[in-house]
Parts: structure tokens; sequence; C-alpha cells
């Protein structure tokens, strides 16, 4: 089963627009020589904050680099003071929106239904789902990290249970999130092929066999390689090193060697 491969970077909070129109000068240079092979062989987006998508898009318009916004609200419209809406990140020209990353849920409290009400506003849309999923540090050594994960993919699956091959998802583990401990390639496999299972038992096999899934957690141009040799890891979500233009670009550049 052949997936395009997805490199995504997540910037946080961080950069304003003037940063990132720099950002995007560096990096579309960086990759000037991959950029046909890239359009074909890797997709690659990254995920400003949301004040930033518009300049960022306006550089980097042409480029076949796409725009992903960090998070979203569930409701269509309304009284939802700060809050950013589905038709607000379209009309920007998002294409992804990052739902359930570890820092909303363990910052903001949102919980495995929150992220469903988001997937479910994002079914059918313009915008597709990166879904983050993983374990702590403590669920881990408890030997719970298959049921942990598979259980905030079905619980979302079960709300939004038309998505099908426009959900990614992006396998976190948030002990590996911003600390530089990253899981090692076959953890990464492991947990990965279980993920597969988990959608292949509920989307049949096809369905599963097409649903792209990221690894994040401190991943980096010195183990970008190996993580993305292994066959259920089919791209990155990269928040550290997607801040610097030269290191994410050696990331994607890693991953259509790959391809
Ligand atoms: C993330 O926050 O999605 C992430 C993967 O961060 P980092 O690469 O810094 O671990």
């Amino acid at each position: 089963m052949s997936r395009l491969p997805l490199i995504c970077a997540n910037w946080k909070m961080n950069y304003t627009a003037s940063e990132a129109t720099r950002f995007a000068e560096i990096f579309l240079s960086e990759m000037a020589a991959a950029r046909n092979a890239l359009d074909a062989q890797v997709e690659v987006a990254i995920a400003p904050p949301h004040p930033v998508l518009d300049r960022l898009g306006g550089a980097l318009a042409g480029s076949g680099i796409q725009l992903a916004a960090q998070n979203l609200h569930a409701d269509e419209s309304g009284a939802f003071t700060g809050e950013v809406s589905l038709a607000m990140l379209i009309d920007l020209g998002c294409r992804y929106a990052l739902i359930g990353h570890s820092e909303r849920r363990q910052l903001f409290g949102e919980g495995n239904s929150d992220v469903a009400a988001k997937a479910l506003r994002l079914q059918g849309s313009a915008l597709r789902p990166i879904l983050c999923v993983g374990e702590t540090l403590d669920e881990r050594e408890r030997d719970t990290t298959l049921q942990v994960v598979g259980t905030q993919i079905l619980e979302v699956l079960d709300v939004a249970d038309g998505l099908s091959d426009e959900l990614v998802v992006a396998y976190e583990p948030t002990w590996a999130i911003g600390t530089g401990r990253t899981a090692t390639p076959d953890m990464a496999q492991e947990v990965h092929a279980a993920i597969r299972k988990v959608l292949s038992d509920r989307l049949g096999e096809a369905g599963g066999g097409r649903i792209r899934i990221l690894y994040g957690g401190s991943v980096k141009p010195s183990n970008a390689g190996d993580l993305l040799s292994q066959p259920d890891v089919d791209g990155a979500l990269v928040g550290g090193a997607s801040l610097d233009p030269e290191a994410f670009a050696r990331i994607a550049l890693a991953c259509l060697e790959m391809s």
C-alpha cells in the first residue's frame, strides 16, 4: 500500500508573521532543488499560530507547501471568544488541522470527547484532521500504551464515523515531545502497526491501509531517516526542529530520500 508521506511542522506559539515570512524565504531556498520531486513524492505542511496563517500562506503561495492549523473550535460559529472556526481556516487556505495535540489535552483540558467533536466538524470538509494520540511516560511504564492510543482513536471514530482516508493520525508519545527523548524506530513501528490494526479493524483492511500515520516527538535531522524508514511510519509531525528552516528542510529531504 503506497501512502504519500507527510511532513508537518508544528510551530506552537512561536514566530510572528514577519518571522514566518523570513522562515519561508530560507526554507523555500533550501528546498528549491527538490521542489519538483517534492510535489509528487512528499507532502509538506506548516502549522503556524493562527494570526500568522494569512501572511505565511502568501509567502508560500505557489510552492506546494500546505498550511495547517494548530486547533479549531468544534462549533460552526457563535459566542466563543478567542476561538477559531473551520470556515475561517478554510478561507485562509488551510489544508490540515491538528486536533488532540497533547498540549491541548494536558494544558487546556481537552478530552477524547472534545477531540471527537472537532473531528466531526472536520468530517467531509476541505480540511483534513491530523489526530494526535500518544501515551504518557506513566502509561508506557504500566504497559498500557496500546490501550490508551487505541481508545484515543476509537472514541473519535465512534463519533466521526464517516472519517476515512482523509484522516491522518500522529502518534506522539508525550514523554518524547520537546524533551529530546525519541522513541526508537522499533518502538515507533510497534505502536504504528498497532494503530494501523485498530484502523483496519474499524475501517476495513483497505481503509486502514490508506491512512497515514505520522510519528512525532523530538524528530530532528539526525533521527528522521531511521524513523521514516519504518514500514508504518508515513511521515512526521515536527515541533522544535521545525523552527529552524534548514533543519526542517533536512527532515523533508530525508523523507524524500526514503520515498
Ligand atoms: C509536537 O509538539 O508535535 C512535537 C512533535 O514537538 P517536538 O518535535 O519538539 O518534540
